[in-house]
């Protein structure tokens, strides 16, 4: 008799957005004639640029020759486009990062969901509050997380980003044996200044923690001095994992390929302490036995986003994001909400008005503006009391969206 992996069964029921879908469906369903327009989950809407749909096609007509088929690659990703991440993405910002240390994905979903692998289920884990849902959800399957108890897991510190701390995370005052950062931020699009970065990495060196950093919405970065990325920070070779996906930054939600950085000098101890032993290896032993690697096409596409027209075209199509969310920012605040976020990054994290929770806002606004945002107490207890809104919509839909909403809210007051 097969057994099964009984820590699945203390998974929520769903995953958050499968739970929103539910709910638009219902409403669907009573209301045939309206139009719903979804600022609610995290996908982008605007086509590949130019410059990587002209390096698909190039890379399809490869693969129809006998002379330049590609069949497997290297687990770890083409030599050509590791090269391009390391001298575009971290020698200007005098970031030292050798080939090796990079690996291709298929994006940073599996890599921060498998990496966990690499270390013992009974470690302790720290996150901010509230996170991305796969940081926790991925350990509770392994029975990392421990049991639920109102609302939070009992081996998973819980470091809260509130309007309180102005969504600054307070360094623990015990230890956690690996902690989650992920900046600029999903869900509540603000970011960490380099100072407070380092708070992180000196208490990661002194207390022997692994972080993984996730750096997904890097690229939406426009303040000149907010770190891009944790080994801006010195030291933070020795205790950081990145995870960069191509997804926000160029559209690759459909096309799937992002990468990982694993330093050379990050360690971890043996069970008897007596021994510490590189990541880095074992992390390419893992992938080498569970991944084939990204596809060749996905793998050129990502190699045209650092040629100058990649770069000049992924840079328009942010900016259309990010001219997004500055209107949304404006209209939002005009109508008195409180708004966060929405200034390095695509995501608003909007104060529900009079304390209103976020499932009951939710639904008030699918029912009354038609338009559909993301429960903030879906990414964790602090995130109560707020929703988030994304600005990856299309100009239309977001200007129709606000101005339904502003409508909604007056007919309230
Ligand atoms: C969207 C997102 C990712 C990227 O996921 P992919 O698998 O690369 O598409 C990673 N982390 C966070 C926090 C995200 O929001």
């Amino acid at each position: 008799m097969a057994l099964i992996n009984d820590h699945y069964l203390k998974l929520t029921k769903n995953y958050l957005f499968a739970d929103i879908a539910k709910k638009v469906n219902a409403f669907k369903v009573s209301h045939p004639r309206s139009e719903v327009i979804s600022l609610g989950i995290g996908d982008v809407t605007q086509p590949l640029c130019p410059a990587v749909t002209e390096a698909m096609h190039k890379a399809v007509d490869d693969l129809a020759t006998k002379e330049r088929f590609h069949g497997y690659g290297p687990e770890q990703g083409y030599m050509w486009l590791r090269e391009a991440i390391v001298k575009n993405d971290f020698l200007p910002r005098g970031v030292h990062i050798d080939p090796s240390e990079v690996f291709i994905n298929d994006g940073a979903k599996s890599d921060t969901g498998n990496i966990g692998e690499l270390v013992r289920w009974d470690n302790s884990i720290g996150v901010t509050d509230p996170i991305y849902p796969v940081y926790i959800d991925s350990n509770v399957m392994i029975g990392r997380a421990g049991v639920m108890k109102d609302g939070q897991w009992s081996n998973v510190t819980y470091i809260p980003c509130s309007e309180a701390n102005n969504f600054v995370p307070q360094i623990p005052d015990r230890r956690v044996d690996i902690i989650y950062l992920c900046y600029p931020n999903n869900p509540t699009g603000t970011v960490i200044t380099k100072e407070e970065l380092k708070k992180w990495v000196n208490y990661a060196l002194k207390n022997d923690t692994l972080i993984f950093y996730d750096a997904a919405y890097e690229a939406y970065i426009q303040d000149e001095s907010i770190p891009h990325s944790i080994y801006e920070i010195k030291g933070a070779r020795k205790v950081a994992i990145e995870f960069h996906s191509y997804s926000k930054t160029a559209g690759f939600t459909g096309v799937r390929c992002g990468y990982t950085v694993v330093p050379k000098e990050l360690t971890a101890a043996t069970i008897d302490g007596s021994e510490r032993l590189p990541l880095n290896p074992m992390w390419l032993r893992r992938q080498s036995t569970k991944f084939n690697g990204t596809s060749y096409i996905s793998q050129r596409a990502a190699e045209a986003i650092y040629t100058p027209e990649g770069k000049r075209q992924v840079k328009a199509t942010i900016g259309y994001y990010m001219d997004n969310a500055l209107m949304m920012r404006n209209a939002l605040t005009r109508l008195g909400l409180k708004v966060y976020g929405g200034e390095n990054a695509p995501y608003l994290w909007v104060k529900t008005p009079g304390n209103t929770d976020s499932w009951k806002f939710f639904e008030q606004m699918l029912y009354g503006a038609q338009v559909v945002c993301t429960p903030g107490v879906g990414f964790g207890p602090s995130g109560e009391g707020f929703v988030r809104l994304t600005s990856f919509g299309e100009r239309d839909n977001c200007e129709e969206a606000l101005h339904r909403i502003g409508r909604w809210m007056n007919e309230r007051l």
